[in-house]
């Protein structure tokens, strides 16, 4: 095919270099484009990113860490990234949750150990554990080939719908229609298998009783059976690294520290974008905006352009809850007590599915949570680059309310995250985990706070903390992402395509909103051309 380069552009100009930015880069330039990325920050990576800024020697990932979705996603495998010096690493055991009781709930990737040990702490769980699983095998990869399609999922979907309307695939059909708490009540009669299936869910804003918290908590849990929560060897920034050698190999450019100020229409058709420096990119066949929906449309994108269908649409879009992550340079490993049989690389901080419940309702009703659940990475456990012998680089991250309105807990804060409420908040972080691994804070070698402002400030896709592009409830999933009607990745302007998390199938490092954005430009330049007698 030939590139139809325009002055200073590129046949495509994807706005954001973030994991989807760089995959429908890939895939467009795979197709003979030329493609040029522009990216705000300094680094591209966008959410997948590792710096060295808490202490010498020890590497951070920024936001995230663990890729289950990447390690199941079809266009990740495509693009054959281990090629380009990516190296997964897993940790001995994928998920662990330490118990008020001294007992350790732990997931690791060998389902008769996992269930050997459920069985232990309640007699029968193992058995239920391992039809949980088998039912999984029977739909899970229809399942995953299906979200991480465009909707609605034509290859998949069919398959997937013959398989959920006979047994196994009909009990699995109810299980994930369950809210995740219902799910593990069913089935389970100790909290250990409750609680991992509960707190996966809560990796997105789901509350245990929530629509859809079956779908995500068993997704994200049995996806840690099957292919484990893995990380680039190095951290996050290696599959970022990998993705821009790819690209740059087949000619693309990625152009840091340039930041987009509007995608620029004429009759009805992205033709380029307009750079804060007033430089024009001219885009020959599209535009991919891998940024948040409310950012593009109604900002890079004038209101002027849009149907008032999608105006009101956005107007009505929600967020999900804020974020504040909290790294950590220890000298020596995280001091559990008791440790836990096999060393997780994640670790849940959550006493019970109850607690999780009123965690989650004090979120949602705009309060500081008095006992954050906390998701944590030991990283140098999972991948001994990432610090010294004998250090850990530690995180955890909780969710908080965009807009807070009272603190359930004793410290009368106020969300006013960048005068000192921040640190309180880490404080009361660090006392969670110094419960379960006394001794913690004297290993604290450097410690960072990323409140949500200072989230958003490093990514502007990370709008008030939230880190999803959008709540991940079904209302606003599916066809309904980002706005009813606008399931696929176009959008109503043509030659522009919504590239990012608030796309269709959401957050999380696969690529998909990525990979749906690059062929739904690819399709519409073939008919294009088509129509035009081009080709
Ligand atoms: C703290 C945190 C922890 C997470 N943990 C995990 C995890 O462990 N596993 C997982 O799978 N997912 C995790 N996620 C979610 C996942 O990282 C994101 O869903 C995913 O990376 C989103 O990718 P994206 O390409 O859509 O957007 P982003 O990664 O947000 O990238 C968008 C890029 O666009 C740039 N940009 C925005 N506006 C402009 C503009 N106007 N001009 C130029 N550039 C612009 C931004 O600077 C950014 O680089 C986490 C996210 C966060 C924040």
């Amino acid at each position: 095919m030939t590139s139809r380069r325009t002055d200073g552009g590129a046949d495509a100009v994807v706005v954001g270099a973030g994991v989807n930015g760089l995959v429908a880069a890939n895939l467009v330039a795979d197709a003979g484009w030329s493609v040029v990325v522009l990216e705000q920050q300094p680094t591209a990576g966008g959410a997948v990113r590792t710096d060295s800024e808490v202490a010498d020697d020890f590497r951070h990932d920024t936001f995230s860490a663990f890729y289950p979705f990447a390690a199941a996603s079809p266009v990740m495998a495509s693009l054959d990234l281990e090629r380009w010096g990516l190296r997964w690493c897993h940790a001995p055991a994928v998920l662990g949750n330490p118990l008020p009781d001294g007992s350790w709930a732990l997931l690791t990737r060998d389902r008769e150990s996992v269930a050997a040990r459920f069985d232990r702490a309640h007699p029968g769980d193992g058995a239920a554990w391992l039809e949980l699983v088998q039912q999984w095998d029977a739909v899970g990869p229809a399942l995953m080939g299906s979200l991480l399609s465009p909707f609605p999922p034509v290859r998949h979907g069919v398959p997937l719908l013959a398989r959920l309307a006979r047994e196994p695939g009909l009990a699995t059909a109810r299980a994930l229609l369950s809210g995740v708490r219902s799910l593990g009540e069913e089935r389970f009669g100790g909290e250990g298998p409750r609680l991992l299936l509960a707190g996966n869910a809560g990796h997105a804003d789901f509350s245990p009783e929530g629509a859809g918290s079956g779908i995500f908590g068993l997704i994200m849990t049995m996806l840690g059976q099957t292919v484990g929560f893995p990380a680039p060897e190095g951290g996050a920034g290696a599959l970022t690294d990998a993705l821009v050698r790819r690209l740059e190999d087949r000619g693309g450019e990625v152009r840091l520290g340039v930041d987009v100020a509007e995608v620029q229409v004429e009759a009805g058709r992205a033709v380029a974008v307009r750079t804060a420096d007033g430089e024009r990119l001219a885009a020959g066949r599209a535009v991919l905006a891998d940024v948040a929906a409310p950012r593009l449309y109604g900002g890079l994108v004038a209101d002027r352009h849009l149907p008032a269908r999608t105006r009101h649409g956005i107007a009505r879009f929600a967020w999900d809850p804020a974020t504040v992550k909290v790294d950590w340079a220890l000298s020596d490993p995280v001091p559990w007590d008791p440790a836990p049989e096999v060393a997780p690389g994640c670790v849940h901080i959550c006493d019970s599915v109850d607690e999780l419940t009123l965690t989650s309702a004090q979120v949602a009703a705009g309060s500081l949570p008095a006992r954050p659940f906390l998701l944590t990475g030991q990283m140098t456990t999972t991948d001994p680059t990432r610090s010294p012998p004998g250090t850990e680089s530690f995180w955890a991250y909780t969710h908080v309310p965009q807009q807070v309105r009272a603190d359930a807990g004793a410290d009368d804060l106020t969300g006013d995250w960048d005068r000192g409420d921040a640190e309180r908040f880490a404080d009361r972080m660090q006392a969670r985990l110094e419960r379960y691994a006394p001794g913690f804070g004297s290993r604290v070698i450097a410690r960072r706070v990323l409140s949500p402002p200072e989230l958003e400030r490093r990514n502007a896709n990370l709008v008030g903390g939230a880190i999803n592009g959008g709540t991940a409830q079904l209302q606003q999933s599916l066809v309904f992402r980002p706005v009813p009607g606008l399931g696929r990745a176009g959008t109503p302007i043509r030659g522009l395509f919504l590239a990012g998390a608030s796309a269709h199938p959401g957050g999380g490092v696969h690529g998909a909103p990525g990979a749906n954005a690059a062929r739904a430009a690819l399709a519409a330049d073939r008919r294009a051309a088509l129509r035009a007698g081009r080709r």
